[in-house]
């Protein structure tokens, strides 16, 4: 089967990054089944803005393994074999290391990573009969490089470097791909509670001088979704207005 028959899943894509990858790929040309955690109202506004295009949104705890399974056998079912998967769910739970609680650690690794693992593996194995396809996983400048304050969510983000780069490794002989983006600050939910301190000492440390949007992100998604990147497997791609240069 080609590479560019057009069915995408995406975990968390009801805000943010997700979100803007959703949009992205249904403008592409993909059929796009996404999830989200608990609000309905944002994903259901997401599929009346596509209207035209053919989106579904299911709400699947991604910490939850049964639950994703049942999920990917439906939009098999549903919508066709699945050719990209985007992993998006994600959160954060910052705290200093030294007074983290067990609580802050396994929820941020439940979600970030048991998360990431359960979405890539319910999807992988019909890919491989099929002998095609991709998968994008969200990782974090934190887990290239690990972040103060966030040991929880680097240790879940740099896990997904791992299993990303195991995966491909793994799955490249059925003609299956597995790449990793790694974003810097972008402007999300997710880092709209920064104080204005923080986020001025963070752009300070930005060579572009500003946070990134998820529209930039997923441009890069849609380039490794695509047959364009057919040569491109195993890799870790860090999208961050140069913060680690
Ligand atoms: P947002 O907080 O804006 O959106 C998170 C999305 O994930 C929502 O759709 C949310 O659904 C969903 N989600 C959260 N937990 C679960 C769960 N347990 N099961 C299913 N869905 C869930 O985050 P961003 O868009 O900012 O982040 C997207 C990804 O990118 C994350 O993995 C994040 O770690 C990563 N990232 C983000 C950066 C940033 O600066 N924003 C930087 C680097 C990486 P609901 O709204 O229903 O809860």
């Amino acid at each position: 089967m080609a590479e560019d028959t057009r069915v995408a899943l995406v975990s968390g894509g009801s805000r943010g990054i997700g979100r803007a990858c959703v949009a992205r790929l249904a403008a592409d040309g993909f059929d796009v089944a996404f999830s989200y955690r608990s609000d309905s109202e944002a994903a259901q506004q997401l599929v009346k803005e596509l209207d035209g295009a053919r989106v579904s949104a299911t709400r699947v705890d991604v910490t939850d393994a049964a639950a994703v399974t049942a999920w990917v056998a439906d939009v098999e079912r549903n919508f066709g074999p699945i050719h990209a998967v985007v992993t998006s769910a994600g959160i954060t739970a910052d705290g200093g290391f030294a007074t983290m609680s067990a609580q802050r650690w396994g929820d941020v690794l439940r979600t970030n990573l048991d998360g990431t693992f359960h979405v890539c593996r319910a999807a992988t194995f019909g890919m491989m009969k099929r002998k095609c396809g991709s998968i994008v996983t969200l990782s974090s400048v934190s887990g290239v490089h690990g972040n103060p304050g966030q040991a929880n969510y680097s240790a879940a983000k740099a896990g997904i470097i791992g299993m990303t780069r195991a995966l491909a490794k793994e799955v490249g002989r059925y003609g299956l791909r597995a790449n990793v983006v790694a974003p810097g600050l972008i402007a999300t939910d997710m880092t709209a509670g920064l104080s204005e301190q923080v986020r001025a000492r963070m752009i300070e440390r930005i060579a572009l001088r500003r946070a990134g949007t998820g529209e930039e992100v997923a441009d890069l998604v849609s380039y490794l979704s695509s047959g364009r990147a057919s040569y491109v497997t195993g890799a870790v791609f860090e999208i961050d207005g140069g913060i680690g240069a």
